[in-house]
This record gives C-alpha cells, sequence and structure tokens, in this order.
C-alpha cells in the first residue's frame, strides 16, 4: 500500500503519519508546506523509517502535486492539509480560500489525470479520502446531533473553506467518478496539538501560571476525539468507506469548554501540584464572533457499516494529554517562543 497523506506534519496528520508508518507498514510520502502549523519534530518517530518519505511542497503547486503522483504513484491519498484554526480564519480568510479551496481542487485534478489513466485494476482500488469537519454543519441547539445528512451551514470563514472544499471533493466524484469517500469529524485533541487551540494553551498557560482565557461565558459545546481515534477512523474508511458517502467521526464525548478548562485544571494540580488551584487562573473574554453554540456528532454510520469504535472517553483521553505535554517540553517550548497565546480574531484586528 503506498499513501500520499498531505498535511502528515500537522496535529491530526502526523498521528495518521505515525499509525500509517508504525501500525500498519505503509509506504506514506509526506506532503506539506511546512506552514507555521506543520512540525517535523512531530515525526521524529518515523523520520528515519524506509516506508516514509517527506516531500515539502504547497498542495496548490499543480506541477509538484503531479510530479510527486507520478514520481510516488500511490494507491490512495488521504488529503488532511488545511489552514484550520477558526480565529486565524477572521482575522484573515485569504491563506484558507487558498489552501482549503483552491488547494483541493488542484488535488482534486492531478488526482483525476493520474487516476484516469490506470490499469483498470488499479483504477477500482484507488482513493481519494478527503479529511474534513463537523462545523461544516453550523450550530446545534441544545439537542440534536449532525449525521451524514444534515444540511451545510457554516459560521466561519474556515467552516465555509471546508464545505467548499468538501462540495468539490462530492462534485468530483459525481461528474468524473474520482473513488473519492468524505470524512467529518469533531475536534481532536491530543498529543502534538499546536498551542494555539482551547485544550493545548490551557495546558501550557496553566502550567506557567499564566490565565486562561475562556470565550464568552464558557458554554460553547464541543465533541471531543482523541486524535488517535481520529487516525485510526480515517484508516478505516479510506480501506473500506464506500465510494461517494459522507462518514462521521465522533467520540460521543460532549463538554462545554469551562467543564474542558476546570478538568485540565484538576489533572495538573494533581500530576504536577502548584501553590494555588489553577482554577484561579480562569478568566473569561469577549466571544468569538460567529461563534458555534454546540456541535455533536452522531457517528452510528461508521460505528455499524464499519466496526470502528473510540478507544478513549474523555477521561482517559485528557489523562493522556496532560501527561504528554508534561513529559514533552523539548515539542512545544520552542513553538511557545514563536506564539505565547496572543488572542485572534477579534474583529477589530480584522483586515480586508
Ligand atoms: P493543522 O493546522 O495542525 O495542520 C495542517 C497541516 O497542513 C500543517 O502541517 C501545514 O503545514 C499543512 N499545510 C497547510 N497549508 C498547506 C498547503 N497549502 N500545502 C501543503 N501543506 C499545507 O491541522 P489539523 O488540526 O491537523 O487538521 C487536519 C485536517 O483535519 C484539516 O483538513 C482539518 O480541517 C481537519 N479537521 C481538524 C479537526 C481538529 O479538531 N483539529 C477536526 C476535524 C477535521
Amino acid at each position: 500500500m503506498r499513501v500520499i497523506v498531505t498535511g502528515g506534519a500537522g496535529f491530526i496528520g502526523s498521528a495518521l503519519v505515525r499509525h500509517l508508518v508504525l501500525e500498519r507498514g505503509y509506504d506514506v510520502l509526506n506532503v506539506d508546506a511546512l506552514t507555521y502549523a506543520g512540525n517535523r519534530a512531530s515525526l521524529n518517530s518515523v523520520e528515519d523509517k524506509p516506508n516514509y518519505r517527506f516531500l515539502q511542497a504547497n498542495i496548490c503547486d499543480r506541477g509538484a502535486m503531479e510530479k510527486a503522483f507520478q514520481d510516488f504513484r500511490p494507491n490512495r491519498i488521504m488529503h488532511l492539509a488545511a489552514e484550520s484554526h477558526v480565529d486565524r480564519s477572521i482575522t484573515g480568510a485569504a491563506d484558507f480560500i487558498e489552501t482549503n479551496v483552491i488547494g483541493t481542487f488542484t488535488l482534486l485534478e492531478v488526482a483525476r489525470g493520474y487516476w484516469s489513466k490506470l490499469p483498470d485494476a488499479e483504477k477500482d482500488a484507488f482513493r481519494f479520502l478527503h479529511v474534513s469537519t463537523d462545523e461544516v454543519y453550523g450550530s446545534l441547539g441544545e439537542d440534536g446531533l449532525f449525521r451524514e445528512d444534515t444540511p451545510y451551514d457554516p459560521s466561519s470563514p474556515y467552516s465555509a473553506s471546508k464545505a467548499s472544499s468538501d462540495h468539490l471533493a462530492k462534485a468530483w466524484q459525481r461528474t468524473y467518478g474520482l473513488p473519492i469517500v468524505v470524512s467529518n469529524c469533531s475536534n481532536n485533541y491530543g498529543p502534538f496539538h499546536f498551542p494555539e487551540k482551547l485544550i493545548p494553551l490551557t495546558i501550557l498557560n496553566a502550567l506557567a501560571g499564566e490565565r486562561l482565557p475562556v470565550y464568552g461565558k464558557g458554554n460553547n459545546v464541543r465533541d471531543w476525539l482523541y486524535v488517535e481515534d481520529h487516525a485510526r477512523a480515517l484508516d478505516t474508511i479510506a480501506e473500506r468507506g464506500r465510494i461517494g458517502e459522507t462518514y462521521n467521526v465522533g467520540g460521543r464525548n460532549e463538554r462545554r469548554n469551562i467543564e474542558v478548562v476546570r478538568r485540565i485544571c484538576e489533572v495538573l494540580d494533581r500530576l504536577a501540584p502548584a501553590n494555588r488551584p489553577r482554577e484561579e487562573l480562569i478568566e473569561f473574554v469577549t466571544d468569538r464572533p460567529g461563534h458555534d453554540a454546540r456541535y455533536a456528532i452522531d457517528a452510528t454510520k461508521l460505528e455499524d457499516e464499519l466496526g470502528w469504535r473510540a478507544q478513549e472517553d474523555f477521561d482517559s483521553g485528557i489523562e493522556k494529554t496532560v501527561a504528554w505535554y508534561l513529559d514533552n517540553e523539548w515539542w512545544w517550548q520552542p513553538l511557545r517562543e514563536r506564539y505565547a497565546g496572543q488572542r485572534l480574531g477579534l474583529l477589530k484586528a480584522a483586515r480586508a
């Protein structure tokens, strides 16, 4: 099995690459532009493996993508490269449109050109997994869950760009027959997560005794999935998902943001005691514009049809995650020097 993973130096991409190279023994070509979010240190455990290769390239670069396909001759592509942070998309959406929309379009065209010339048996076996987010569905009220047939209703520039890319992927399947499967996943957390997102930012600020910003009243609900469970789900969907279908991925672990932050404080107080409870560092700050109230995934289709199950619940996953950050300062310290948690995504800071 030869798999191209795009965005494999990012948070979820690196978990997927580690899984495919180390657990599955697949030949993997990681195609990543190494933006601020890409980090080769997340791939130390695979760097010297003979079944792993890295190509620094932009997915919008058609020539580079064509060469990657011709040289590596993949059976499968798992497309994760994206701009992924909602707050950054509010401050400046251009990179999100460029990578998430134009980049996905470029990959679809390059994959189509390559796939159309394959011998029949290889053509049948080829898969393009387009990896996306549950944020394309917009916001839920108090009740209900996102299902695969929930209408798209994105709120942020990020989720709108991902929704666009999902539509392109589905159209390329219906129009050209390119064997595409789409996955839409809830919020991930775990090791190697860039410290601009809620969970790693909270862990590292709390460890440093710095304030813990919580947007609004902290009542927004997210459905948390441990990143290694997501990597296993993506592997399963690419392997056995039906062409043209969407699979929602989620761990049935809904939590209000304030509960997440309090839980991290409790775990840290136990694993790395400080002079005073970390909860005292919580500070409620101006809410994110267009902040979706609640996300929650119905993963029944993935569970029943493909037999995937999340192995971690929120309590076990957050315990592992906090412990990982305590043990792996070598990984996050250089990132904290580059990005120390400055607030992004407030409208007064936005540019056209
Ligand atoms: P991330 O921001 O951690 O990593 C993105 C990676 O893509 C980085 O390594 C970056 O260098 C690379 N990249 C960005 N632009 C590129 C370009 N133009 N060409 C090549 N590489 C480029 O993102 P993540 O959190 O790992 O998310 C991965 C994918 O999963 C994204 O498509 C995202 O929309 C989706 N997703 C994320 C979550 C989540 O909770 N983080 C949930 C559901 C779905």
